[in-house]
């Protein structure tokens, strides 16, 4: 059983998340804010994390900063799931050590291949273009960060 741990403090869209999880078959723990997150990670090993960014307590910025720079929790595939979806935030996200990023409302095959993709062995950079629909991204100059490769 693949364990995916939620952390957001949003119940509807927690219990959003945990059912397109189970859906697809993992176990599902839950965490409300980024303190809790950090326990409940140190407690139950998690294979994968999906952190909201706006959180009480710790928000999802604090939590990725400990578990990067925590050696033990260094390489564990964390997610960020987000409803900021403009163009600076996107790589702010992909510069704060997530593996990648998905926004709210999530969509439930971009899930699946954002599961997928960082749950393989040799995770691939996320694309700038994946995260956002149905909100205007706003084009505040060429970021550049797109393109193919790395
Ligand atoms: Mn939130």
């Amino acid at each position: 059983m693949i364990k995916v741990l939620i952390a957001e403090d949003n119940a509807v869209n927690r219990e959003l998340l945990r059912e397109l999880l189970e859906l697809r078959g993992y176990t599902v723990l839950e965490a409300c804010d980024g303190q809790e997150a950090l326990r409940i990670i140190d407690q139950t090993q998690p294979a994968l994390l999906l952190l909201d960014i706006g959180m009480p307590v710790m928000d999802g910025f604090a939590v990725i900063r400990r578990i990067r720079e925590n050696p033990r929790l260094a390489k564990l595939p964390v997610v960020a799931v987000t409803a900021y979806a403009m163009r600076g935030d996107e790589e702010r996200i992909l510069n704060s050590g997530f593996d990648g990023y998905l926004s709210k409302p999530v969509n439930p095959s971009s899930l699946a291949a954002e599961l997928d993709r960082v749950l393989t062995k040799g995770i691939q950079p996320a694309k700038p273009d994946q995260a956002h629909e149905g909100q205007p991204a706003k084009k505040a100059g060429a970021v550049g960060a797109t393109g193919s490769g790395s």
